[in-house]
């Protein structure tokens, strides 16, 4: 048995169900599951001790909705700004040339970075498979093991082209049956159904625009033959209503509900279009949302009703969304985004610090259908974060160290996922970050090279 002891925190905010904040609190680990939490120093001997007196201690944060693989082309085409629509289409036919090699590198780029923000659980969304796109999820799946992050894996797919009235090429769909095939296979090759598993795998046709109905029906089908959860985008932005009304007389809420898609198993990127008809159907049937604030205001969607939301009982959990709509995989700022989102649409009181750092942890987890992680208590999964508060980022904020948690730039200097650390003073342990960034340069450059060359 290995054990970990992280002594005397100045505060442990352990989001439990009470929302716990501990004082000089101390953290017991063993065999990668948390034990104790408590006050005083428990007595005993340890395999480690981490002296913790400097730092405020939050469970790991969630990433609910990402695409790693648009690491490859971040920063590209957003100079002068875009939205999704013709964002999409200058991208596409860019992405049509990714190959298993670029997977991998950019899964292991989006995956660092994001356990350098204090990210210990990432969902990805990859839904573009071209011609020779076999072994995309075990590549992604080989990725996340180097990098040491739990990772969801969630199948996408299109299969609604542009000559059936669709937004993407062809040369990025795929048929119906190809689809329904790879997604159980990569079910049955990587998801682990057991708490504290590292690896999970959902299905996830893209978008109502990429994708028809008939695969939202028997992917939903699917899923819940092989007991793994689903997830889409939805209602993100005007023109996806619009093409909703257009081509399936519908709006993109009931179009799901037609698709058996609004169960509890179901969580959806996005929800910035909702009315408070829309919003009571995801609270009743048990929807969870995966907001993400950066992407929606640079696409310049909108701003998602997040307090409506979390009023109406939905979980909600947040989401970076890619690297192309958000250029960086940083789930700590996401936090704060949160915060400037729901205020800047609805008010000084729509989100709290407390709050928005719920989405992050509770929240994603509920997302992605977990209670093993999300909080800091005995018997989860010991994925932790050690936020140094005595760092040039923290001095001033003694006086409510969550907020500036959340509000600040605090430096992440340990970041645990079950009992091991994957971040040390600032520093990932598995993996080199200078290596990993160099197969990526090298990657996105074959990319776009073979963008040009046609
Ligand atoms: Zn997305």
């Amino acid at each position: 048995m290995s054990s970990v002891l992280l002594s005397n925190c100045r505060l442990v905010a352990t989001m439990d169900d009470r929302q716990n904040e501990l004082a000089d609190a101390s953290i017991v680990v063993e065999d990668g599951w948390i034990t104790a939490v408590e006050r005083s120093r428990p007595e005993g001997s340890f395999d480690q001790l981490v002296e913790c007196r400097r730092f405020l201690a939050i469970p790991g944060l969630i990433n609910a909705h990402h695409h790693l693989y648009q690491t490859l082309t971040r920063g590209f085409p957003q100079s002068e700004g875009k939205t999704l629509f013709p964002w999409l289409q200058t991208l596409y036919p860019i992405w049509a040339g990714l190959d298993v090699d670029m997977v991998h590198a950019s899964t292991r780029t989006g995956l660092a970075e994001l356990a350098l923000s204090g990210c210990t659980t990432c969902a990805d969304h990859l839904y573009v498979f071209p011609e020779g796109s076999d072994g995309f999820v075990d590549a992604q799946v080989e990725a996340a093991r180097t990098v040491g992050l739990r990772f969801h894996a969630t199948r996408g797919s299109m299969d609604l082209g542009q000559s059936k009235g669709g937004l993407p090429p062809e040369s990025v769909v795929q048929a119906r049956e190809v689809i329904l095939r790879d997604s159980e296979r990569a079910v049955q090759a990587h998801h682990d159904p057991e708490p504290g598993a590292m690896i999970r795998v959902g299905l996830a046709p893209c978008s109502p625009f990429s994708v028809t109905p008939e695969l939202m029906l028997e992917t939903a089908g699917l899923a819940r033959e092989l007991g793994v959860r689903l997830h889409t985008h939805l209602a993100e932005t005007v023109d996806e209503e619009e093409y909703s009304l257009r081509k399936f007389g519908v709006p993109p809420v009931e179009l799901l509900d037609r698709v058996s898609w609004l169960e509890e198993d179901v969580w959806l990127a996005h929800c910035v279009h909702l009315n408070r008809e829309d919003i009571e159907r995801l609270s009743t049937r048990e929807v969870s949302v995966a907001h993400c604030p950066t992407s929606n205001m640079l696409l310049s969607s909108g701003l998602a009703p997040t307090a409506q939301l979390l009023a109406a009982g939905v979980a909600v959990g947040l989401g970076v969304d890619g690297s192309a709509s958000n250029d960086s995989n940083d789930l700590r700022q996401e936090v704060k985004q949160a915060i400037l989102s729901a205020r800047a649409r609805d008010g000084a009181s729509a989100l709290s610090a407390r709050e928005a750092l719920h989405l992050a942890t509770r929240g994603s987890a509920r997302c992605l259908g977990r209670t093993d992680i999300g909080c800091i208590a005995p018997g989860k999964a010991a994925d932790i974060v050690l936020l140094d508060l005595e760092s040039l980022e923290c001095a001033g904020g003694r006086e409510d160290p969550v907020a500036i948690a959340v509000l600040g730039a605090p430096r992440v200097h340990s970041v645990m996922v079950h009992g091991e650390f994957v971040v040390r003073d600032g520093e990932l342990t598995k993996c080199d970050p200078e290596e990993i960034a160099q197969k990526h340069i090298e990657a996105s450059a074959r990319l776009m090279q073979k963008w040009r060359d046609g």
